[in-house]
């Protein structure tokens, strides 16, 4: 199965209901690109009211609990971002395993209840920068991927999105052959792991600093699949570039 392009925003924790005309902005115009698969990932807050503007929309989460309900105040279910309208989410992210002490055994349980509850997931993982000058960065992100992934999973609904930690929001970008060799080795992993089916089936993302300048080398390198975008992704003028390059 050929891998279609897939660029996702993620608008971490930005944003008001006036968003929303930025969200209709960048959808309408993504329709221009019908051989790119484009998605938001708005706060928790906006996801209801998005996917309710731009029906057939790829709305999704930035994160959510592996567990399908409970006493876990402030956290919010799969089932529950489905419900609101969201088809994906994003787990694993590096402000999460960093700053919320995410272990790669709970990014893995929020991907099975995502995938459980229909959802679509991008699966986040990369290194610190001191991984990345001590020169472990391929053995580092690869143990996250054998930690992270599910035992069995859909590969159409499962992407893999590496985002060196260092790149993120820094205007910091590895090289295109640093990318390539990266998504060269996970693609192997998830070969070994999923089997060559699966990771053919799988899109691995580049997420760090991606923006309308960088986009077209970034996205041309070798087994990258699109892009995880974070900053650039808030407007349509900065996003729609990165669509456009895809
Ligand atoms: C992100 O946080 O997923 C991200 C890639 O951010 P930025 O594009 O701002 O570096």
């Amino acid at each position: 199965m050929a891998r279609r392009k897939y660029v996702v925003g993620n608008w971490k924790m930005n944003g008001l209901a006036d968003s929303i005309g930025e969200a209709q902005a960048i959808f309408a115009a993504a329709r221009d690109h019908a051989a790119v698969d484009v998605a938001l990932c708005p706060p928790f807050t906006l996801i209801g009211a998005m996917a309710a503007a731009v029906p057939g929309a790829a709305v999704g989460g930035q994160d959510c609990h592996s567990a399908t309900s409970g006493a876990f105040t402030g956290s919010v279910a799969a089932p529950m971002l489905a419900d609101a309208g969201a088809t994906l989410v994003i787990v694993g992210h590096s402000e999460r395993r960093e700053g919320c002490g995410e272990s790669d055994a709970d990014v893995q349980a929020k991907a099975i209840a995502a995938l459980g509850a229909g959802l679509s997931v991008i699966l986040c993982v990369g290194e610190p920068r001191e991984v990345r000058e001590s020169g472990d960065a391929i053995a580092y992100v690869l143990a996250q991927v054998a930690g992270s992934l599910p035992g069995d999973f859909d590969a159409a609904r499962l992407a893999i999105a590496y985002e060196p930690i260092w790149a993120i929001g820094t205007g910091l970008v590895p090289t295109v052959g640093d990318v390539a060799a990266m998504h060269g080795a996970i693609r192997a992993k998830l070969t070994e792991q999923a089997g060559a089916t699966a990771a053919g089936d799988m899109r691995i993302l580049y997420g760090g600093s991606v923006n309308g300048e960088n986009a077209a080398e970034l996205l041309d390198a070798g087994d990258v699949d699109g892009a995880l975008v974070g900053g650039a992704s808030l407007t349509a003028a900065k996003f729609l570039p990165i669509v456009a390059a895809a």
